[in-house]
C-alpha cells in the first residue's frame, strides 16, 4: 500500500511530489532483492555498513516522507534494517532539502493544505494516487 500526492503553487508553480508507504506485495522476495541493493551500496555507505555489521538482518524497503523547517516536503525510497530479534539496526537515512539544504525530518503524513516553501502562497492539491 502506498500513496502519492502532488501539490503545485498557484503563484510560482513550484511543485511537490511525494510518495509514501511501502509496496510490499511479496515481502520475502522483496527482502532478498532489497538486501542485495543494500550490499551493492544503492542505499548509501551507512546502510551497507549496518548490514555488514549485522549480516543476518532483514531489509525492508519503503518510501519515507520528509519535512523541512522551511516548509518543503520530499519523499525518498529508503531501507529499514532490522536484526533477527526485530530490533532496529542503527541506521538513519539522511535527506536534505533541495531548497535550503538543511536536514529534513521524517514525518508520517502530509497535510491537506500546504503553503509554498518558495513564495508562501497556498498550493493546490493537484494529484492523489493510491496503489496496493
Ligand atoms: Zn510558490
Ligand atoms: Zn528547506
Amino acid at each position: 500500500m502506498g500513496n502519492g500526492e502532488g501539490f503545485q503553487c498557484r503563484e510560482c508553480g513550484y511543485r511537490i511530489d511525494v510518495w509514501y508507504g511501502g509496496g510490499m506485495i511479496d515481502p520475502f522476495k522483496m527482502m532478498s532483492k532489497t538486501k542485495k541493493k543494500v550490499e551493492d551500496g544503492e542505499y548509501g555507505p551507512w546502510a551497507r555498513k549496518a548490514l555488514e555489521n549485522h549480516p543476518d538482518a532483514s531489509c525492508y524497503h519503503r518510501n519515507a516522507l520528509f519535512k523541512c523547517i522551511c516548509g518543503n516536503y520530499a519523499s525518498k525510497s529508503i531501507v529499514s534494517i532490522r536484526g533477527i530479534q526485530g530490533d532496529a539496526v542503527s541506521y538513519r537515512p539522511i535527506m536534505r532539502c533541495k531548497l535550503c539544504h538543511r536536514k529534513m525530518k521524517e514525518v508520517s503524513f502530509i497535510p491537506d493544505e500546504l503553503d509554498c516553501p518558495r513564495c508562501g502562497e497556498s498550493m493546490d492539491h493537484v494529484d492523489s494516487i493510491l496503489w496496493d
